[in-house]
This record gives structure tokens, sequence and C-alpha cells, in this order.
């Protein structure tokens, strides 16, 4: 490694309102860096069993050594306990996150302790401050926080600020950490955890150059790249659209789970789609730091004031395919200008927005099939497309007025277990299921990734490719493996998975070398394959297992893409996928 900064870890001590660096080039040589690092840390930092609220409970930052080097390599891993699922809580996320820890010179960040009072930390390469937050904990608004650390920071441009909404605060087990504004870091409940630790917001900034031995070596292959990146028709429609360009292809093939998968395809898909909101809505693109290709799109919502006369409010609302699947088509939601505020109520909030989707769209169902009543709702009509109920039930999330919020908090596998509904109660792992009813790869990949996301293993693009086509257990749990080993080395990297198809192993393996690591290819794939056990290690350890998993019926119930999918194929992927990881006896 020719950085000796990137195996920096700054470790800090909220209870004692301590820090202290370390050098970990023992795991950073090893492990690379983002997720190998990180996985490495919980298994040292979290005490086993521990309750993810307790002030033991490690937060852990992780960036890599291609971090600030190359094109979209612009992405930080965070790894936890999860609150929500009681095991591994890991999350991604960009924005200036990944660039600002690296250049205030640290590979990784550990937080551990609680505090007794709001605070935020501020960090300024080796300067860490404990600031009192106490005057921004319990502001409404999330967007509201983020101004008022820009006015009070230094490090304009430079720096990442990382905080929680007030969901974070009453400790909403699906509480997103939103960095600078319009990412996040959203799923599994990094924001609830924060909470629990009365932090409200971190800031990170520096300005440590990162050192190159073989400049022109590397200015050849970042133009090889660089190209690639803005040229590849992919990333175009990824500029173009954003990953909302998604929406119609999969609701023609019958793929875009609606009302709670009652159905898999949205007859309004079209006012959500992302041609809709492109020419109609969109305002601006931006892009993590370090990209070329600005994927996150911005829609704007122009509201006319009551009493002012040619007066307009605009707000820049962020849309992506996760979130017009969650708030849109999952709750019959086609109205374009009220599916927006949804999204801004969320946003404000601080929840993550497809765990809370799939939340509202269980509650509208169980409340259909009198599971709930108004008596529970405290007086609110759960109905399909019913925007402003939808906003007043976000809030009740979040301030938890009665035993039935406090429970919808916890996430629809804890209230399914209590109010019932489990059939249609669609989570895997304890984790809210993303938006793809695609087929038997897809729900693979949710039920035996790591994280329980569709960016484990992508198992819903396998099965996309293969529309028309027997696909065995076998061959899917092989798909899904491998994808899912060689993922950990781009997220040890850490570069967006957007960019995978740029990435192959052999430009990482030439990546690498400019940044003073010798990995072949092969011994890339032994080190993916290794993290990834260490992941499951740590699941095990913490009480997770494949007999206790629960698949909803709903999923063998409605047709999908592949026609109705099988019990019994699943649950042989099932067994193939551990057994590659574990052998035979995978506990
Ligand atoms: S493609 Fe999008 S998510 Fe990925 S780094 Fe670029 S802007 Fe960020």
């Amino acid at each position: 490694m020719f950085d000796k900064d990137l195996s920096k870890v700054l470790y800090i001590d909220l209870t004692r309102r301590k820090f202290w660096i370390e050098n970990r080039e023992d795991l950073f040589s090893k492990y690379i860096g983002g997720t190998g690092i990180a996985i490495n840390l919980l298994h040292e930092e979290c005490p086993k069993g521990i309750d993810p609220f307790h002030p033991d409970n490690p937060i852990i930052f992780a960036v890599g050594p291609l971090t600030g080097l190359f094109p979209l390599c612009s992405k930080t891993i965070a790894m936890f306990k999860s609150p929500l699922t009681g095991n591994l809580g890991e999350s991604h996320a960009g924005g200036r996150s990944a660039i600002s820890i690296r250049m205030a010179g640290y590979g990784a960040i550990v937080i551990k302790g609680s505090s007794d009072e709001p605070i935020y930390l501020s960090i300024h390469d080796n300067k860490v401050d404990f600031k009192i937050a106490s005057g921004i904990w319990g502001v409404r608004s999330s967007y509201t926080v983020g101004r008022i650390l820009r006015e009070r920071e230094k490090g304009e441009g430079i720096r990442t600020i990382m905080r929680i909404g007030k969901a974070g605060e009453k400790l909403v087990r699906y509480a997103s950490v939103i960095t600078e504004t319009y990412r996040h870091f959203g799923r599994l409940g990094l924001g609830a955890v924060f909470g629990s630790k009365k932090l409200k917001a971190i800031v990170v900034s520096g300005k440590k150059p990162i050192p190159i031995k073989d400049p022109i070596a590397y200015k050849k292959l970042y133009d090889e790249i660089f190209k690639e990146a803005v040229e590849s028709p992919i990333m175009k429609k990824y500029h173009e659209l954003g990953t909302a360009e998604n929406v119609l292809p999969l609701n023609k093939i019958g793929g875009l789970p609606t009302k709670n998968l009652n159905k898999a395809f949205f007859e309004e898909a079209e006012f959500i789609s992302g041609e809709y909101l492109a020419k109609n809505y969109l305002g601006r693109r931006i892009a993590c730091s370090h990209c070329p290709v600005a994927c996150i799109h911005l829609a704007a919502l122009r509201e006319p004031y009551e009493d002012e006369p040619y007066f307009f409010k605009t707000t820049m609302i962020s849309y992506d395919y996760e979130l017009i699947y969650s708030l849109g088509s999952m709750l019959g939601i086609s109205d374009t200008s009220n599916f927006l505020k949804l999204i801004d109520e969320v946003e404000i909030q601080g929840l993550d927005a497809m765990s809370t989707g799939v939340v509202l769209a269980w509650a509208t169902e169980a409340y259909e099939k009198g599971l709930i009543n108004k008596e529970h709702t405290l007086g609110l009509d759960f109905k399909w497309g019913n925007v402003e109920n939808y906003i007043k039930t976000v809030r009740h999330i979040v301030n938890q007025p009665n035993e039935f919020y406090e429970d919808l908090a916890k996430g629809v596998e804890y209230a399914s277990n209590k109010y019932g509904g489990k059939d249609f109660a669609l989570s895997f792992g304890g984790n809210e299921m993303p938006g793809y009813h695609t087929g038997p790869a897809g729900y693979l990949g949710f039920i035996t990734g790591a994280r329980h996301s569709h960016l484990d293993s992508a198992g819903y693009s396998y099965d996309q490719k293969n529309i028309g086509k027997k696909m065995e257990a076998k061959e899917i749990a092989e798909y899904c493996f491998n994808e899912e080993s060689w993922r950990q080395i781009l997220s040890s990297l850490v570069i967006c998975f957007f960019a995978r198809g740029i990435y192959k192993p052999n430009i990482v393996s030439e990546a690498l070398k400019i940044a003073g690591y010798n990995f072949s290819e092969e011994d890339l794939n032994k080190i993916g394959e290794e993290i990834l056990k260490k992941k499951y290690q740590f699941k095990f350890r913490e009480g997770f297992s494949m007999d206790k998993i629960h698949i909803p019926k709903r999923i063998f119930e409605t047709p999908s893409p592949h026609g109705l999918i099988k019990e019994e194929i699943l649950k042989k992927a099932i067994d193939t996928y551990m057994e590659k990881i574990f052998g035979k006896t995978f506990p």
C-alpha cells in the first residue's frame, strides 16, 4: 500500500469523549478496505448477543484504496448490528462521505459508547470535537438540520454531513442516516443506532493528498475507466433517467410489485415512470463525489401558496426506482405530485423509504382484511392510493402515539407476528423486500444475501436475463453465490455497483496495482469468498438461522415473469447456496 493513511482507523468513544488512532495495516493489507475491513472490525468490536441499542454496538465506516483515485469509487460502507434484523447491519452510501473520510486521513472510523446528551461529531483532519447538538435534536426536518450544520461547520465543498432525522431519534428500526442531501445509509436501521447513542450527526473533512507512485500508468487507466463511464450505453441511461428507467420495463414483464404484491403489474405505472418524471418534473441531476455519471434525479415540485397569487414554493425531491416501487406502486399511488410529497415526508423524517413503503402496504392490506381497525390506526382509513393518510401514518410511525404505531416502527416482521398477516408480510430475514418480483433468483438473493438486499447478489437481474428459459436450483444458487462473493471485492474498494460492468476483475487488479496492492484475480476471488463467509459467521453468531427464515406465501401466489414461483426450487436453491459457503453442515 502506498498510502499509509489508508490503514489508519479512527476510534471514537462517545461515553468517555475520547478518540485515538490505530494503524491497522494487518487488516488493510489482507482485506483491502470497505466491507472487508468493516466486517473484521465488527467481529472485534461488537460483543456477542448484544442489544443493537446497547452503547457497545459499534458504528463502523470504511472506505477503500480506490476511493478518491478512480471514477465511481464513491461509496462508504457502514456496518453495525442491525436493530431491524438483530444481526448484520450493512449499508452503503455515496455523496461526499467516502472522499471526506479518506482525505481526513482515515481508512475507517469506529464509533463506540453513547452520549448522555445529544451531540454531533466534528472531524476535521486529526481533530475530533464532540459538540452539543441539543439545538438540532427534535428539529422537524432533516433538511433543516443539514442547513444548520452547513452554516456552523467548515470545509465547504470537501466535507460530508451525515445526520439523522426524527425517526432515528425515536429509534424507528428502519431509520436512515442522510448524507449531504438526497443520499442515504438507508437500510437496516443505522439511523436508530445513531439515535440510541444520542448521536445526531457526523461532519468529516480533510485535505490530505492521496499518493500515486506511477502517474503515467494511473492516468492511462483512469482515462480508460472514465471513457467507459461516460460513453457506455448503460451509464448513459443511468444519467438520463436514473434507475427510474426500470419502472416501465419491469411493469411490462409483470415484475413490479403492486399493492403489497397482490399483483405485479400497475396499470397506472406510466405516471410514476422515469420517462414521465423526467419530462414533467426533472429539476436537476446530481452526482456523488468523483462520479461523472450523475444518476441522482431531483424532481422540482412546484406548489402554489394558498393566498398569494403567482407565488410558488419549489421543493427538490430525489426519486429513484426503489422509491417509485415502495412509495408508489406498492401503495397504488399514481398521482405524481402526491407521490413526490410522500417521498418528501419520508426524507424529512429520516426513514428508509423501502421499509416504510412495505410497512404501509402491509398495514393497508391488514386493515382491509380486518386484522387491524380504526382503534389501532387512530381513526385513519388505510386505503390504496390515499396519500394524505399515508403521510399522517408516516408521522405516527415516527412519533408513536400508541402501541400499534410503536409496533409499525419495528418493521413488518414484528408487526405481522403480533397482528397476523404473515403470509403477506413482505420481509426476508427481517428486512423489507426490494422492488423485484422477477422470479426465483431474485427471491434467493433476498433470502440468502448477507444483508437481505437485492444488491447482494442481483438475482433479480439473472431472472430478467433468463425469461422464457427453465432455471435449475443449482445454477441459480451458483450465480448468486459467485456474484455475491465478487461484490464483496467491489464493496471493499468501495465501487458503486452501477459501475460493476466497468470494474471487471482484470481492471480491478490493475487499479489495485496502482494503489500499491498486488492481488491476482484468483486472490481477489478467494478474498471475496472469505469476506462473505465472515459476514455469515457474524449472522450465525447473532442467532440467524436459515431454518427460522420466514418466506411469505404471497410470493408464490402472484405470477412472476417466470410464472408461479415454486417453493421447492427456492428451498433447494437456498440449501445449495448455503452449502457453497459452509459445506454440507451449514448451521
Ligand atoms: S452512479 Fe449514481 S450512485 Fe453511483 S456513484 Fe454515480 S451518482 Fe453515485
